[in-house]
């Protein structure tokens, strides 16, 4: 091997070396901010005391997701008597709009 080669290979394992130090360094400055999420802004919601009663009546705004998610789950848990209450003519919410690619 020249000396040019392997001033060559020096300088390649440096460089190598520099980059995953950087990539190292980034990744632990990120696990840090996942692992330490910032405090939520805003205003909380408030805490509702949910049914108490299987037959209790329970009125869900909205066909979206959320709507559809949280009928399900009530189901699911057993509650009877579950309506979802909803302004336009059909279910989805916003998902109606995302398109089929
Ligand atoms: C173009 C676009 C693309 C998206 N792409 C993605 C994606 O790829 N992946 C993803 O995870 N999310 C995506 N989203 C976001 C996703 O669609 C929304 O996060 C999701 O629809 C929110 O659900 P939601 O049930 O909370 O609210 P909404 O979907 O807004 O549903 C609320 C429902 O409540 C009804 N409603 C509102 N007010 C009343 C009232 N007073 N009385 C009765 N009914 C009422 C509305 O008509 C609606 O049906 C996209 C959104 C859009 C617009």
């Amino acid at each position: 091997m020249s000396s040019q080669h392997i001033v060559e290979a020096i300088v390649y394992d440096k460089v190598v070396q520099l980059v995953s130090d950087f990539f190292a360094s980034e990744l632990r400055r990120l696990s840090a901010k996942v692992e330490r999420p910032l405090p939520a802004r805003g205003i909380p919601f408030p805490r509702i005391d949910g049914p108490k009663c299987k037959n209790d009546r329970i009125g869900i705004v909205g066909a979206g997701p959320s709507g559809i998610h949280m009928a399900y789950s009530l189901k699911e848990e057993g509650f009877r008597n579950v309506k979802i209450l909803e302004k336009s003519n059909r279910i989805g919410g916003k998902s109606v709009h995302v398109s089929k690619v």
